[in-house]
C-alpha cells in the first residue's frame, strides 16, 4: 500500500494527512499556521518544513509509514495564485510571508519525494471528485465556505488549473471593503469574516441581540460559530445575517451556473454546519436568478468530506500526478 502526505496550509492552521490510495486518512494532525509576518532567519518555509519533520518524527505516523510499502509523494495544498510551472506561491492574500516562495522546489529537495503544489480550493474540489459529493458528477464547482471563500472547478472529469477566486467577484458595486483590494466582492458577503463583520457593525449600531449579552460585552470575540448558535436560539439579528449569506451565496452560484453550465454545486469549508440557516434562501435566489434551462436539473450540495478535506484532495492531486507521469513513461 503506497501513501501520500497531504498538507493544507490556511491562515490559521495547517493539517496535514497520511492518506492511502483509497483516500482514507491514516493519520492526521492539525498545527497552527506559522505566524511569520517578515522574511528573515525565521522562515515561514523552513518552519513549514520543521513541522512536517516533527509529524513524521511522531510514533503515530512512524507506525504508518512503516506499514506503507512507500511514502509515494506530497501534495500541498494553499489559498493563493499558484505558479504551477515553477511550483511558487505568487501570491497568498492570508499569508503573505509565503509569497513568492518556490515551496515545490524547497520540499522536493529536503524530503527527496515528489511533490505537487495547488491551490487550497482546487484541491479541496479534487477530493470532492476523487471520494466525495462530486464522485458521479464531470462538471460541478466547489465553494469552500470558511473564513474566506474560495472555489474550485472540475471541468470536464478533471481539475480545471486555473485561479477560480470566486470569492472575489463583485456583487455588490461599491460594497464592503475585501481584503483583495477590491471592494463588494462576494467573500465580503459570504464567509466567514463576513459573518462576523455583518454582526458586529448591526451591534455597534446598537441592534438588539442576544449577541450584545455573549462574549462579556466585547464584539471582537464573536465568531462565527456562536452567531450560528445564536440564530439556532432564534435571534433574529443572527439569522438575518445567515439569511443574507445564502442570498449573496445563491446570487454567485446563478452567475456560475448560467457561465460555466454546471451539473452540480458542492459547498465545502468550516462553516458547511450552518448549512440549514443558508441553504434554502440559496437555493431560491440560484434557481430564480439562473437560466431556467440551465439550473433546473443543478445540484445543490453539502460536502461529504470530512473536515481533513483540503489536505486528503492534496494528497489525491499527488497520486494523480505520479499516475500520469507514470503514462507517459515509454514502456
Ligand atoms: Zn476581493
Amino acid at each position: 500500500m503506497k501513501i501520500a502526505i497531504g498538507i493544507d496550509i490556511g491562515g490559521t492552521n495547517t493539517k496535514t494527512v497520511l492518506a492511502s490510495e483509497d483516500g482514507e486518512a491514516l493519520l492526521s494532525h492539525t498545527d497552527p499556521t506559522p505566524a511569520v509576518t517578515e522574511k528573515g532567519s525565521d522562515r515561514i518555509e523552513d518552519r513549514l518544513v520543521a513541522n512536517l519533520n516533527a509529524i513524521l518524527d511522531t510514533p503515530a505516523a512512524k507506525k504508518v509509514v512503516e506499514s506503507a510499502s512507500e511514502i509515494a509523494g506530497i501534495g500541498i495544498g494553499i489559498a493563493g495564485l499558484i505558479d504551477r510551472k515553477n511550483g511558487r506561491i505568487i501570491q497568498s492574500p492570508n499569508i503573505s510571508a509565503v509569497n513568492n516562495v518556490p515551496l515545490r522546489g524547497i520540499f522536493e529537495k529536503e524530503f527527496s519525494l515528489p511533490v505537487v503544489l495547488e491551490n487550497d480550493a482546487n484541491a479541496y474540489a479534487f477530493g470532492e471528485k476523487w471520494i466525495g459529493a462530486g464522485k458521479e458528477f464531470d462538471n460541478f464547482i466547489v465553494l469552500t465556505l470558511g473564513t474566506g471563500l474560495g472555489g474550485g472547478l472540475i471541468y470536464k472529469g478533471a481539475l480545471y488549473e486555473g485561479p477560480v477566486e470566486v470569492g472575489h467577484m463583485t456583487i455588490v458595486p461599491s460594497g464592503r471593503y475585501c481584503t483583495c483590494g477590491s471592494y463588494g466582492c462576494l467573500e465580503s458577503y459570504a464567509s466567514g469574516r463576513a459573518i462576523v463583520d455583518r454582526a458586529v457593525s448591526s451591534l455597534e449600531k446598537g441592534t438588539d441581540s442576544m449577541l450584545a449579552k455573549c462574549c462579556e460585552g466585547n464584539f471582537y470575540k464573536i465568531t462565527p460559530e456562536v452567531v450560528y448558535e445564536t440564530a439556532l436560539e432564534g435571534d433574529n439579528l443572527s439569522r438575518e445575517v445567515f439569511r443574507e449569506v445564502g442570498q449573496f451565496l445563491g446570487i454567485g452560484i446563478a452567475n456560475l451556473i448560467n457561465i460555466l453550465g454546471l451539473e452540480a454545486v458542492i459547498i465545502g469549508g468550516g462553516l458547511i454546519g450552518g448549512w440549514d440557516m443558508f441553504i434554502d434562501g440559496l437555493s431560491r435566489e440560484a434557481h430564480k436568478r439562473a437560466f431556467k434551462l440551465l439550473s433546473t436539473d443543478v445540484k445543490i450540495l453539502k460536502s461529504t468530506l470530512t473536515r481533513d478535506g483540503g489536505s486528503i484532495g492534496a494528497a489525491g492531486l499527488l497520486f494523480h500526478s505520479i499516475a500520469g507521469r507514470s503514462d507517459e513513461t515509454p514502456s
